[in-house]
């Protein structure tokens, strides 16, 4: 029986420690740690990484203090867009999705699209059509605003001079607000996603994420691509990527850490290490990653000030993390 491992990120930013107030960091790290220990409640029950990495995102996903499903960030006509993807290490099954406005759990959806279509990308409207026809729950786009990303958006227009649009209908409820007033602004982004090996050996990767503050109509980041935001095999290892889309797009992050691991015999952090701090620090991008190996490795690594992170594995004691320095 393989050991089982997990390693969870809420997104990479402008995140330091004299910007958060005590509340908002104890907030953080107890929501990264809870959803590390529901992932490897899982994976000790014998559970398939596949089921870690959506269980623990769908938690993410219904906390708005991240950028994913409820809380997410507004595009620059007011509207919600939601980008998913996951993968699968053993038979490199993959499915996402981009741009949904009604299915409140993106990474199930992505899942469907894995599981019950011969296609691994659904986009728009279609993609929402698809996942009400699996019979997962849609809701109103009143159900994931909040008081606090409209805001943002609000300060982001004007910043660029753009038109404000007119206040979506419904407002959130005051509990959700009370709870979104804790999120940071981490610099208009923002994403969450999991990484997991079971004991069967097998590793999977998932993330999602409502993309950029003010992002135009039908922008697609790395997050639902696969090979730039998630790609797992179980040649190498699992990865999710959060940080500005349109550079870990053109490295191809995801697909590349595996590559040098399978290819090139770099250990997991080595690899992350060079994607990130060298290849996307050289490019201009910023953000950071994820990952576990098959042999139970797991590396994070991040050119940010920040990462909200935690890592969890069989026999050893979690790791929460926010700041640069932490361990
Ligand atoms: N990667 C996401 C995107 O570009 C945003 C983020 O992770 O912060 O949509």
């Amino acid at each position: 029986m393989a050991k089982w491992a997990l390693v969870a990120h809420g997104g990479a930013g402008v995140i330091e420690r004299d910007q958060l107030r005590p509340e908002q960091d104890a907030a953080y790290r107890e929501a990264m740690g809870r959803v590390a220990q529901a992932g490897a409640a899982v994976l000790k029950a014998g559970g398939a990484a596949l089921d870690a990495v959506e269980a623990a995102i769908r938690i993410l996903e219904d906390d708005p203090l991240f950028n994913a499903g409820r809380g997410a960030v507004f595009t620059a006509e007011g509207d919600i867009e939601l980008d998913a993807s996951i993968m699968e290490g053993g038979r490199l099954e993959a499915g996402a999705v981009a741009g949904l406005r009604r299915t409140r759990h993106p990474i199930s959806a992505a899942r469907a699209v894995m599981a019950h279509s011969p296609h691994v990308f659904l986009g728009g409207e279609g993609a929402d059509a698809f996942a009400r026809s699996r019979g997962l729950e849609q809701v109103e786009p009143a159900f994931f605003f909040t008081e606090r990303r409209w805001t943002a958006l609000v300060r982001e227009l004007q910043r660029q001079g753009l038109p404000i649009p007119a206040r979506p209908a419904g407002a959130a409820p005051a509990a959700l607000d009370a709870r979104a007033a804790l999120a940071h602004d981490e610099g208009k982004r923002g994403t969450v996603g999991v990484v997991a090996l079971d004991t069967e050996g097998t590793v999977a990767a998932g993330t999602s994420t409502g993309g950029v503050t003010a992002k135009r109509w039908g922008r697609v980041g790395d997050s639902p691509i696969i090979g730039a935001g998630t790609y797992a095999t179980n040649a190498a290892g699992a990865v999710s990527c959060t940080g500005a889309g349109e550079y870990f797009i053109r490295l191809a992050v995801a697909r590349t850490i595996c590559a040098l691991v399978e290819l090139k015999g770099l250990t997991l952090q080595a690899a992350a290490d060079q994607v990130v701090q060298r290849d996307l620090t050289r490019l201009g991008g910023e953000g950071g990653v994820i990952a576990v190996a098959p042999d139970g490795q797991m590396a994070w690594s991040f050119n940010t000030s920040g990462m909200y992170r935690a890592r969890i594995a069989d026999g050893e004691a979690m790791v929460v993390g926010i700041y640069k320095d932490d361990p």
